[in-house]
């Protein structure tokens, strides 16, 4: 058995799936269901014994604890977050309460499951903690790519939430000797990702025929993943990664926003030709994020090396496969965007 925060989120989701497709061991699925949280995203398991959902909060100390002595699972894997980056500058609020607090109250109530643990147990336990490369900072051009030594120089109220929770998870370590592994991953996209983020927002916008925001010049890099590729690397993190250590995550796939963007828009005309032309006429430059970092990009050579990891998909086929996603799951996008899946959510199963 393992316990799962946040996974009825984007990454969360994946998880789970691809966890019981693989796997016959049990998922206790811990999600306070924000409006990021999504059991539509799940619905496959809706008759699958091997996954107890439980809406609840990471930072109810008491509820995490009643869950690991009812369950005693042998990891916990902590994606529970607030994670859009402009939410963070509008409310910081928010993301001080779930990734800081939360992630503490979690730890916590590790800590004392842990120390009850018999040797053999504790031998096996893990506490892995999912992050992001944006608590390294920016880079400059040619400033080679994030090591797991970069110092962190987080920028935006999210990353500087995710950095406090990597900190916290750290001491816990190196003070309580609790068995934490760290994943720093870069940007991630794939089914199910929330229509805020860029790669879901272009795709949908560009089917309704809407404007297609890009923040500044549209010249920041990001360094992008398919998700089954993170999936697969925190998989293999939990299996061999040694405790108390972090491991990046990345595809070495650097994009400025504006060719990703006109990448996407020419791979829709090939499969769903625009009524008007083409899809990058919507391209629509808006007023810069404030303090939007220029570039992220990942060094995951510890990973490859040490545990032997390698994303499945290139950027091409990783494109290919979430474009025909979102164009099969229109009705998906559709509901999420107006906020009806809670509709969907209450009907399928009374909770909202
Ligand atoms: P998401 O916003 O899609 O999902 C977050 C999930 O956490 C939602 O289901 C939400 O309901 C749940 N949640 C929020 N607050 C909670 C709380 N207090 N208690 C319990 N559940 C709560 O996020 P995502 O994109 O799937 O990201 C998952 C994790 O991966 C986050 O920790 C994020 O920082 C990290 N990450 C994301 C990316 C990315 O590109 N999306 C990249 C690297 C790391």
């Amino acid at each position: 058995m393992i316990l799962v925060t946040g996974g009825a989120g984007f990454i969360g989701a994946n998880f789970v799936l691809d966890w019981l497709a693989a796997h016959d061991e049990p998922v206790i699925n811990l999600d306070k269901l924000t409006y990021a949280g999504n059991l539509e995203n799940l619905a496959s398991l809706k008759d699958d014994a091997r996954h107890h959902f439980v809406q609840g909060d990471i930072g109810d100390q008491a509820l995490v604890e009643s869950l690991l002595a009812k369950h005693q699972p042998r990891a916990i894997i902590n994606f529970a977050a607030e994670s859009h980056v402009d939410r963070s500058i509008h409310g910081p609020d928010a993301f001080v309460a779930t990734n800081v607090m939360g992630t503490f109250a979690l730890l916590e109530a590790a800590r004392g499951y842990y120390a009850g643990l018999n040797a053999a147990a504790q031998a096996e336990f893990r506490f892995l903690h999912v992050s992001t490369d944006e608590v390294y900072g920016s880079l400059t051009p040619d400033a080679p790519a994030f090591t797991e030594s970069h110092p962190y120089q987080p920028n935006s109220p999210y990353s500087a939430s995710k950095a406090g929770a990597d900190h916290l998870v750290r001491a816990y370590h190196h003070t309580y000797g609790l068995p934490t592994l760290t994943t720093n991953c870069s940007n991630n996209y794939g089914p199910y990702q929330f229509p805020e983020k860029l790669i879901p927002l272009i795709i949908h916008n560009a089917l309704a025929g809407r404007e297609l925001p890009i923040y500044g010049d549209g010249s920041n890099v990001r360094d992008w993943l398919y998700v089954g590729d993170h999936c697969s690397g925190i998989r293999r993190v939990l299996e061999a990664g040694k405790p108390g250590e972090v491991y990046n995550i990345g595809g070495e796939n650097e994009w400025t926003n504006i060719d990703i963007v006109r990448h996407i828009c020419a791979r829709l005309d090939a499969v769903k030709p625009d009524p008007a032309g083409s899809y990058d006429r919507l391209i629509t430059f808006v007023t810069d994020r404030p303090g939007h970092d220029r570039r992220y990009a990942i060094d995951a050579t510890r990973l490859r090396q040490e545990l032997g990891w390698q994303p499945a998909e290139n950027f091409a086929t990783g494109i290919e496969r979430t474009i025909a996603w979102y164009l099969a799951n229109t009705e998906w996008v559709e509901r999420v965007a107006s906020g009806a899946y809670r509709d969907w959510v209450e009907q399928q199963y009374g909770v909202v």
